[in-house]
């Protein structure tokens, strides 16, 4: 049996959160929380990290500080995550689904200038796979708009555009440390905020919208209720889990880029597509995804795959395709891409401490279903 994927697990966690457990300090924004962000902040280059208790939450927090109103519009790639569009959506904002480029699956640059409109309150750029979109244009366009740019880089930590970790280009970037992604906490996330006129704002809105924060830091002498707010910090326990990762993220980075490798050399000959990182982006191997004709030939590989014990998986189903984005939002222009690009794609089990045995077997299994889905037809 290889699963998709299985959470980094690390003894020096285990000592991590029995100290946190044993010190009673459990709540949020405790030493944990400072080693994250601090480690985080030096490492990316960033001007303030928040911990989030995900990345849907630093989402939200994106849209309030953006102040989101009911009738605005937030321009969107429609193969993404739920919660990209839902985080503006619960502010009243509606969807706007611009294409995607079929080479890297991330928002078609191009296509997001004509969607504009007086509406338009934000760009959200998602960098799928870890491998950025093309931000000197996506800048340059909001740029000249006046728009802010937020970045969710769930699935980017350690993964860089032209030198700049991904997060940091935007207004605003978003990490997600959930169990699925290179580094977790189980639940858990970050906000990066690059525009520094927000970062007293957001300190009280993920604090329940008092300013207890700048009360710890001695800048006042109580705290109060200052503004809208909700409860979007983590756990120190969950620090304490994420920090034993973050010590030797490119241990784990570097595992990861050398199990992506095997696949990709491996799998060069297979008569399929896979996946294409653009010169100037360094991704973190996040996923190893695979392309085949269609969608019955997709579905007869993962299924022949599972019977085989091995967990490919497909990934989302277009949003404007679904109840929710037809309720929610529209698709601007043609869907060129998003529904045909997205409907062949899979993905192969992909963790830290994939064994290269494993990946063999994944390999020619693979091969073995992929020829035999062929010669069926
Ligand atoms: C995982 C993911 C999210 C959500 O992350 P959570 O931490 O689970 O809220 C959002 N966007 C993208 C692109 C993701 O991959």
């Amino acid at each position: 049996m290889i699963p998709f994927n299985r959470a980094v697990y690390l003894p020096k966690a285990k000592e991590y959160v029995g100290e946190t457990l044993e010190s009673s300090k459990i709540a949020g924004d405790g030493k944990y929380t400072r080693l994250c962000t601090r480690w985080m902040e030096e490492r990316f280059c960033a001007a303030k990290i928040l911990l989030t208790t995900s990345c849907t939450a630093a989402l939200e927090m994106c849209a309030i500080l953006l102040d989101i109103q009911p009738g605005d519009e937030v321009i969107l790639p429609s193969y993404t995550f739920v919660t990209t569009a839902n985080a503006f959506v619960l502010r009243g904002a509606r969807a706007v689904f611009v294409d995607i480029r079929p080479d890297t699956m991330n928002i078609d640059e191009t296509k997001i200038e004509a969607a504009i409109t007086e509406r338009t309150k934000a760009i959200v750029a998602v960098h799928y796979a870890g491998v950025a979109c093309e931000m000197d244009t996506i800048m340059e366009i909001a740029g000249r708009y006046r728009l802010p740019v937020v970045e969710d880089a769930a699935q980017g930590v350690m993964a860089f555009y032209k030198g700049r970790a991904l997060g940091t280009i935007g207004t605003f970037g978003c990490y997600s440390f959930h169990e699925t992604k290179n580094y977790t906490m189980g639940e858990g996330g970050a906000l990066i905020i690059n525009d520094e006129t927000y970062i007293e704002r957001a300190e009280i809105l993920r604090e329940k919208g008092t300013n207890r924060a700048r009360f710890y830091r001695g800048m006042v002498d109580k705290y109060s209720w200052m503004d809208i707010g909700s409860s979007y910090l983590p756990s120190e326990i969950n620090a304490a889990l994420l920090y034993a990762q973050l010590e030797i993220a490119d241990e784990i980075n570097d595992y990861r880029r050398n199990v992506w490798d095997q696949y990709y050399e491996q799998l060069k000959l297979l008569p399929a597509e896979l996946p294409f990182v653009p010169g100037e982006c360094v991704h973190n191997a996040h996923m190893f995804y695979v392309k085949v004709r269609n969608l019955s030939e997709r579905q007869s590989v993962i299924g022949a795959l599972g019977e085989q014990g091995i967990g490919a998986v497909f990934h989302y189903v277009p949003l404007h395709s679904s109840p929710g984005g037809r309720k929610f939002g529209r698709f601007f222009g043609e869907d060129c891409y998003t529904t045909k690009e997205s409907c062949r794609l899979f993905r192969l089990p992909m963790w830290y401490g994939l064994e290269p045995e494993e990946v063999r077997t994944v390999v020619k299994k693979l091969e073995e279903a992929l020829a035999k889905v062929r010669v069926a037809e």
